[in-house]
């Protein structure tokens, strides 16, 4: 019903043009440390762009890209945004990723979707810990990169001594391809060594308007020689990993500026190397030149390999080339709540083209949805578009089906993308609201956030009438209550974080369930007889029915499921949701007059709490993968801390000069880390955690859980 529309007809229909040919598209991050000033530099980039007219500022609270009020009180980038701007004929689309360790699944959902990255480094600090969390992320994904030392105008900035750590702390090969005009208080531009021209800025303040804020000039003569000198160093270093190079530099053969932009795009999109500019986005300083290597060295849509994904009918593996004649495959990696229209889905167009108004098909659902509007984000508005080709981002508005992760494609040529990998939640808290009317508005608050965000879980305990919301990591948490109270006014009592932990039991128990109540006229009558055993790692609650001879009424076997599983929610321990347990229906009766499936959800949830009660019932603790990585002079210092914390060690290893240590620690020990590891190592130890595993919490720890519990 309502499904006429017809998803090939965006294929068919030729008479449409691009606006931006493949190769002249762009889908970028920005990643950074917090601070080094990636919300600077992409205002700057919206302003040069000619997208925004006045320079929002970071410090006032103004940027365009952090509309939601939590980033701007705290300064910091969350939710990835997608913005499009144009730059000498291209078209940029720049997808905002956040930099705090506890949105990895944001900075990986967005590493996902594009295909190069500036990194931005703070020419003061260098290479900071999380620079590393998120270098390696990047690593992971194999986005080529080119870096931006950024703050160049702070005294005590180092462009060199940046570089040298890029080399050593992440083992990047990093290429200049500038060099700095002046330092600090002097910075004044930079000198292009690829086209050997200087860029010299008049240096704005905070209301610099002006477009063409630098004149090109010839190199000043006092830095003709060192320029040089630093030219054959990258023509050196660049012949080392680039052949076609090579070849030319042992032949001494002329190497002309054309010779050096090619050589250090192929680098790049081969992640042979890494071409570093520096400049000062807040003095406005240098953010053109970036402008100008983002469309030099980052790949295109056409410069990466084809997705891949499974057709959901045959299983086998398909490819999707980026055109716009291949059938068109989409990932919606963003849903966002927009206040002006609604739902907004977020999706990369790998291949083929989508009109609006037309249907999308929904392979990991099996549906079909009508994209009734789609628009292109600017930073402060949002533009109408009509439909939307290979290689580019649009979001849609009408996809009410369609979650994070999902593949979107032509329906009779479906693929199915690897989708988004969210680790289960490790830390919640309980919400009490105070009235009625916040519970209503609570439930609508919470339900929004849980769409935007994967990671991000709710239950209800009914026994306690709390609400309890579960994440990724306490910022994670905070970041979400913040806007529940604000932008849905919600007035409720806010529990403090906790583990989330989880119940199973040990040993196979059989146990009888039964709900009998006759009190004249209609009674209640249901029995059962189930066997409840320990099961599989990461199985859940899984339920058989094994019942033999018609002793059970099939109509009220799901209701003894119902039973078993709502009480699995509340564990016989101290209330923990129950995991991993089998519970297999073997026996039962039933009454003629005074069954009911009431009575059978009764003497399923009696059972199974019965049953779980004698079967040595343990409780379990999320356990978290964890890589520090750290200068070889505080490894003694971590590891002792990290042995104090439970941690199993796994492994030692060497990266460049630095120590790798993996291993699984409990979380429940690692609340505050990020503090303990800093003051452990004067600020250079980084590390990054994920979910593992639920593991038995040792004997004398589970007491003490149980009796706060108990309080
Ligand atoms: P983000 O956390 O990476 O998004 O960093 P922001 O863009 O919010 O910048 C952090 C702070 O550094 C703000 O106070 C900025 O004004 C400041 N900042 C950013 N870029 C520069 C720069 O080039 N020079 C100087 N001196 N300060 C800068």
């Amino acid at each position: 019903m309502g499904t006429q529309g017809n998803i090939n007809e965006s294929i068919l229909d030729k008479k449409m043009t691009r606006a931006y040919s493949l190769d002249k598209t762009r889908n970028i991050g920005i990643v950074a440390h917090i601070d080094a000033g990636k919300t600077t530099t992409s205002e700057r980039i919206l302003f040069y762009t000619g997208r925004v007219y006045k320079i929002g500022q970071v410090d006032e609270g103004t940027a365009t890209m952090d509309w939601m009020i939590q980033e701007q009180e705290r300064g910091i980038t969350i939710t990835s945004a997608c913005t499009t701007c144009f730059w000498k004929n291209n078209r940029i689309n720049i997808i905002d990723t956040p930099g705090h360790v506890d949105f990895t699944v944001e900075v990986e959902r967005s590493l996902k979707v594009l295909d190069g990255a500036v990194v931005i480094f703070c020419a003061v600090g260098g290479v900071e810990s999380q620079s590393e969390t998120v270098w390696r992320q990047a690593d992971r994904y194999k986005v080529p990169r080119i870096a931006f030392i950024n703050k160049m105008d702070r005294v005590g900035s180092n462009f060199y001594g940046t570089i040298e750590q890029m080399r050593t702390r992440l083992g990047a090969v990093p290429i200049p391809i500038q060099m700095p005009l002046g330092s600090e208080e002097s910075f004044t531009g930079v000198i292009d060594l690829v086209e050997q021209k200087a860029y010299v800025y008049q240096r704005g303040e905070r209301d610099e308007k002006k477009l063409d804020n630098f004149v090109v000039e010839e190199i000043p003569d006092d830095l003709k020689g060192s320029a040089a000198k630093e030219r054959t160093h990258l023509v050196e270093k660049l012949s080392e990993v680039d052949d076609v190079l090579m070849d030319k530099y042992i032949h001494n053969q002329e190497i002309t500026t054309e010779d050096i932009k090619q050589g250090l795009r192929r680098a790049t999109l081969k992640n042979a190397c890494i071409p570093v500019l520096c400049g000062s986005s807040f003095r406005n300083v240098a953010v053109q030149p970036l402008l100008d290597a983002v469309i030099d060295y980052l790949p295109s849509p056409i410069d990466v390999p084809p997705i891949t994904g499974k057709n959901p009918n045959s299983g086998q593996e398909e490819i999707r080339k980026a055109s716009d004649d291949d059938y068109f495959c989409a990932l919606a990696f963003k849903i966002m709540a927009d206040p002006y229209v609604g739902k907004l889905t977020f999706f990369r167009v790998y291949s083929g083209v989508l009109k609006s108004g037309s249907y999308i098909y929904n392979s990991n659902k099996n549906l079909k949805e009508r994209v009734g509007k789609l628009v292109r984000m600017h930073a402060n508005k949002q533009e109408i578009i009509h439909e939307v080709y290979s290689g580019d981002i649009a979001a849609a508005v009408g996809l009410r089906q369609t979650k994070t992760g999902d593949t979107i494609c032509d329906e009779n040529n479906s693929l199915i993308l690897e989708s988004m990998h969210f680790p289960e939640p490790v830390i919640s808290l309980a919400i009490e609201p105070k009235t009625k009317a916040d519970q209503d508005r609570l439930g609508m608050s919470l339900a929004k956030l849980q769409e935007e965000d994967p990671s991000f879980r709710v239950t209800f305990n009914s026994e306690t009438n709390q609400t309890i919301i579960s994440g990724m990591g306490e910022l994670h948490l905070e970041i979400a209550v913040d806007r529940m109270l604000r932008e849905y006014k919600v007035d409720a009592v806010v529990g403090k974080p906790q583990v989330a932990y989880k119940e199973t039991i040990k040993a196979k128990v059989e146990s009888v369930g039964k709900f009998v109540q006759q009190t004249g006229g209609r009674g209640q009558y249901g029995h059962v007889e189930v066997v409840v055993e320990p099961g599989a790692r990461n199985s859940g609650i899984v339920f058989v029915n094994k019942i033999k001879g018609g002793h059970i009424p099939l109509e009220y076997i799901p209701a003894v499921k119902e039973g078993v599983e709502s009480a699995s929610k509340s564990g016989v321990i101290a209330g923990y949701p129950m995991t991993d347990i089998k519970v297999t229906l073997v026996d039962g009766s039933t009454h003629v007059v005074d069954s009911s499936e009431f009575a059978f959800k009764m003497a399923g949830s009696i059972a199974f709490t019965d049953g779980t009660k004698r079967g040595t019932p343990v409780l379990l603790e999320p356990i978290m993968d964890i890589e520090v990585v750290v200068p070889e002079e505080f490894m003694g210092d971590v590891i002792g801390d990290l042995n104090s914390k439970r941690t199993k060690i796994e492994s030692l290893k060497q990266r460049a000069n630095l120590k790798v240590i993996r291993g699984f620690v409990p979380l429940a020990e690692m609340f505050g880390y990020a503090t303990s590891i800093r003051s452990l190592t004067q600020g250079r130890g980084t590390y990054t955690m994920e979910p593992s595993f639920y593991e038995e919490v040792p004997k004398n720890i589970a007491e003490k859980i149980i009796g706060e519990v108990k309080v």
